[in-house]
């Protein structure tokens, strides 16, 4: 990995510039920005550095400065101060890409095209001037602005090498997310065309994740927003595990193995997969299908983990096992639970009623306190009610009720081994 002052490198003649000598100003950063070029939005579509610089490139969050943020850069420039560090990334092809000062950029290029008027101690009037009217009458100040130097690193390395040294200046600022990092390292067209699906409004990743193709509603399946990569994340993380990575570092692998790829189509594919699956199986929607990892269940399921459970059945035995889940009184848990029990089979999930401690002490009375597993063993010992816990004699699955005439009380031990011994 190889960091650079933007200073040596136009010594040594590596990037032209105006004036060497006073090194990489406000003018050659302004130069060839357009007013109202930036939407505050689109990336790769605002450029300095006459073209050279990519001021927004398509990692970079979108994000408004507020108003004294941006008044505060042209107060320090105005004054002569020197600004935070700048950090350019070479792509090697004369060309460079903010990794971070984005903000501080912008709100220079937009000063200078004439968008916004400061107060500044150094006008001979407390009026707010902007550009134009410091050109037309304050032209040395305008000079100085446009000599002042800015202190730009600029980055160059393998992938990996960017993406350590990102992580290590990605504390001032506004940080970029994991996601948004691990896109600054590995660009290419195999990424440009995994944004394509998954980091861009109408994306088809991010629309088949959104949207139930079935009937064209807004049915949304997975957490966090497109726009800070989280729906690239999620599809990555899939497509990762299903290569066989696993853990800490898996979708840097996966990103490692394929950004050189000319497309990012077998991501796709996975990712299609694993959502018309879901689709497949749940064809009532709830938001409480949004979220699950739905990567490890499909995963899962191929292996035969799941099979036995409901998953393994039809979408209209879902559905009818579903309904049927919602309106059993013996089961308390939201939706989230119904559809872990649906995927996993375990009854946790449901959360079946409990008996109150009004039929406990009733129960507890009528067995003298002993337990009729312990007595079974010949044990007669009697237990605290503390020490008792509240059974269902015949258990949810086969139709038992929580109501007195199906409650027993059980010692600790016999209440916890219940489940694998009896
Ligand atoms: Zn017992």
């Amino acid at each position: 990995m190889q960091v650079k002052r933007i200073r040596d490198l136009i010594k040594e003649g590596q990037i032209p510039v105006i004036d060497a000598e006073k090194g990489f100003t406000i003018c050659d950063l302004t130069a060839g920005y357009l007013r109202d070029s930036d939407d505050g939005f689109t990336t790769d579509s605002v450029y300095g550095f006459d073209g050279r610089l990519n001021i927004r490139p398509s990692y970079q969050r979108n994000s408004v400065y507020s108003q004294d943020k941006r008044d505060a850069v042209m107060m320090t420039v105005l004054e002569e101060c020197p600004l935070n560090t700048i950090y350019f990334v070479d792509k090697e092809d004369g060309t460079y890409e903010v990794l971070d000062g984005q903000q501080r950029i912008l709100s220079i290029c937009k000063y200078v095209a004439g968008e916004f008027a400061v107060a500044s101690d150094v006008f001979p009037t407390d009026l707010p001037q902007d550009f134009y009217n410091l050109q037309a009458n304050m032209r040395d100040i305008a000079q100085k602005i446009l000599d002042y130097e800015l202190e730009v690193y600029v980055c160059r390395g393998t992938p990996s090498e960017k993406l350590r040294w990102f992580h290590r200046i990605n504390i001032c600022g506004e940080p970029l997310n994991e996601q948004e990092l691990r896109n600054s390292s590995y660009t290419g067209k195999w990424l440009s065309d995994a944004k394509a699906r998954f980091s861009s409004k109408g994306g088809r990743g991010v629309r088949l994740a959104d949207e139930n193709p079935n009937n064209g509603a807004s049915e949304p399946l997975l957490n966090g927003s497109w726009n800070r990569q989280e729906y690239l994340e999620t599809a990555l993380l899939w497509a990762a595990r299903h290569e066989g990575h696993e853990g800490k570092g898996a979708i840097e692998q996966y990103m490692l193995d394929h950004f050189a790829d000319s497309d990012a189509s077998g991501l796709w594919q996975y990712f299609s997969t694993v959502i018309e699956w879901v689709r497949g199986k749940f064809t009532d929607y709830n938001k409480a299908l949004k979220g699950i990892d739905w990567g490890l269940v499909y995963e899962r399921y191929q292996n035969g983990d799941l099979s036995g459970n409901i998953i393994s059945k039809g979408a209209n035995e879902i559905s009818d096992r579903i309904k049927e889940l919602i309106e059993d009184d013996e089961v308390t848990a939201k939706m989230k639970g119904i559809y872990l029990y649906i995927i996993y089979g375990e009854e946790k999930y449901l959360q079946i009623r409990q008996f109150d401690e009004k039929t406990a002490k009733i129960v507890y009375e009528k067995q003298n306190h002993q337990c009729p597993y312990c007595l079974k063993n010949g044990i007669t010992k009697q237990y605290a009610f503390k020490e008792m816990q509240a059974d269902h004699i015949m258990p949810w699955s086969k139709g038992g009720k929580t109501v007195e005439a199906n409650c027993q009380m059980l010692c600790n031990y016999h209440n916890s081994s219940k489940g694998n011994a009896w």
